[in-house]
């Protein structure tokens, strides 16, 4: 262990604080250093990808809400693909801090923080603090490879601390799906209630899911792009015997110029897609590890495409359209396996109304209350204000719901 990694240990265990704070220093004086170049697909394939998982999960599974079917639906959920590139575009070092290693998983790079793809904490601050910990015991090891030449991670070129760790992909992937598990709830709960009174809710929850299928489209459209699952992101980096290019415009190729090239879209794509990919409801994380392994298997035979002159003929527009179909299927899945676990149980909707009761709050919609209930104040907390004594069965109810199990949308709110 040399003194200069001693020193790096000593930095990350004394002053994180201070680090952190220079960081947001440090990006305001110097402004916004533009889109990186990791963004993935262009919001055409994007598009592409949510077009055609949305005709997966018609077809997957028809009980499915009515109002996905209209061409604006499918309209606003493509939009909305591409919404968490449009965040990298703000000049916002918390944002950009936060948001941008969401868009990849370099899987080489889980080595240096002693990990595997079979061996990633699937809660994502769990795997940060693996990291963490592993960076603070083995410095060696956090500095990389000496003998393939690659550079050590240099704080002071990442001014928003964007690439000190392999990334988020599969963690955000997972936050969106059980966000849109979350809408599609609301909006079950919402549909069995009927009430005229909602529509407001019933627009925001539509809303809602469209946002949550456009997001989760993101994040599994990003991993489908094999250069979101490696450290070779933009060019070969590090020793390269094979001569791959270097060149700094090869991620941005791949996102859009040779997509638009093959003219790979929904058209010319949507009688090839097949909608064969299943989640297991139980742990979905391990096939979106499956998912990101698929995809980094293929990165290297883009390199050598590009090497032989192939990425631009047939060869190119096969692995291309290959990564762009596997995305739909693995999206329709996971729109599948939200859309059923977000199934209503009695107590889901016992729930929904415990904390989104219309109470006759000023300027809010009246729900007449029913005659043993006394109106309370909506969101009072995980009593829900209720006068009487609850019974055990409640409180357990109660308090179920104020943590992360099954509880809806108003169990959070007992939280905080
Ligand atoms: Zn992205």
């Amino acid at each position: 262990m040399t003194r200069d990694r001693e020193r790096g240990g000593e930095r990350v265990k004394r002053t994180l604080p201070s680090s952190v704070v220079a960081a947001a220093v440090g990006w305001f004086a110097v402004g916004w250093v533009g889109v990186s170049n990791a963004c993935a697909w262009d919001s055409a394939g994007h598009r592409t990808i949510t077009f055609l998982a949305m005709d997966g999960f018609a077809g997957l599974a028809p009980d499915r809400p009515a109002f996905l079917v209209s061409d604006t639906s499918r309209q606003i959920a493509a939009f909305q693909a591409s919404e968490a590139d449009r965040y990298r575009g703000v000049r916002h070092a918390y944002l950009k801090h936060e948001n941008d290693p969401d868009h990849f998983l370099d899987v080489e790079d889980l080595e240096k923080f002693g990990l595997t793809l079979e061996t990633i904490p699937p809660l994502r601050y769990e795997y940060l603090r693996a990291m963490a910990i592993s960076k603070h015991e083995h410095p060696e090891l956090a500095d990389g490879d000496p003998s393939l030449d690659l550079p050590p991670y240099n704080p002071r070129r990442d001014t928003a601390k964007t690439q000190e760790f392999p990334g988020y992909g599969a963690h955000a992937v997972m936050r969106h799906h059980g966000k849109l598990i979350a809408a599609f709830r609301t909006y079950r709960s919402l549909e069995r209630l009927n009430d005229s009174a909602r529509g407001a809710q019933m627009e925001a929850a539509r809303a809602n899911i469209l946002h949550e299928m456009g997001q989760l489209s993101h994040f599994v459209g990003d991993l489908a792009q094999p250069l979101h699952t490696t450290r070779h992101f933009n060019g070969w980096v590090g020793k390269n015997p094979h001569g791959y290019t270097t060149d700094k415009g090869f991620h941005a190729y791949i996102d859009g110029g040779v997509v638009s090239l093959h003219k790979l879209n929904y058209a010319t794509l949507r009688d090839r897609a097949t909608f064969d990919r299943k989640i297991d409801e139980a742990d979905p994380f391990k096939d979106v590890l499956e998912h990101i392994r698929r995809s980094h298997a293929r990165f290297e035979e883009l390199y050598i495409l590009r090497k032989s002159g192939e990425l631009d003929r047939e060869a190119g527009k096969e692995l291309i359209a290959e990564r762009l179909l596997d995305g739909a299927s693995m999206l329709a899945a996971m729109y599948v396996s939200a859309w059923r676990l977000s199934e209503l149980t009695d107590r889901d909707q016992e729930d929904f109304l415990r904390y989104e009761g219309l109470a006759g709050e000023p300027g809010g919609p009246e729900r007449p209350a029913k005659k043993d209930e006394k109106k309370t104040d909506a969101g009072a907390g995980a009593g829900g204000g209720a006068e009487r004594k609850a019974t055990p069965e409640e409180a357990e109810r109660a308090w179920e719901g104020a943590g992360a199990g099954r509880g809806t949308g108003g169990g959070g709110q007992a939280d905080r």
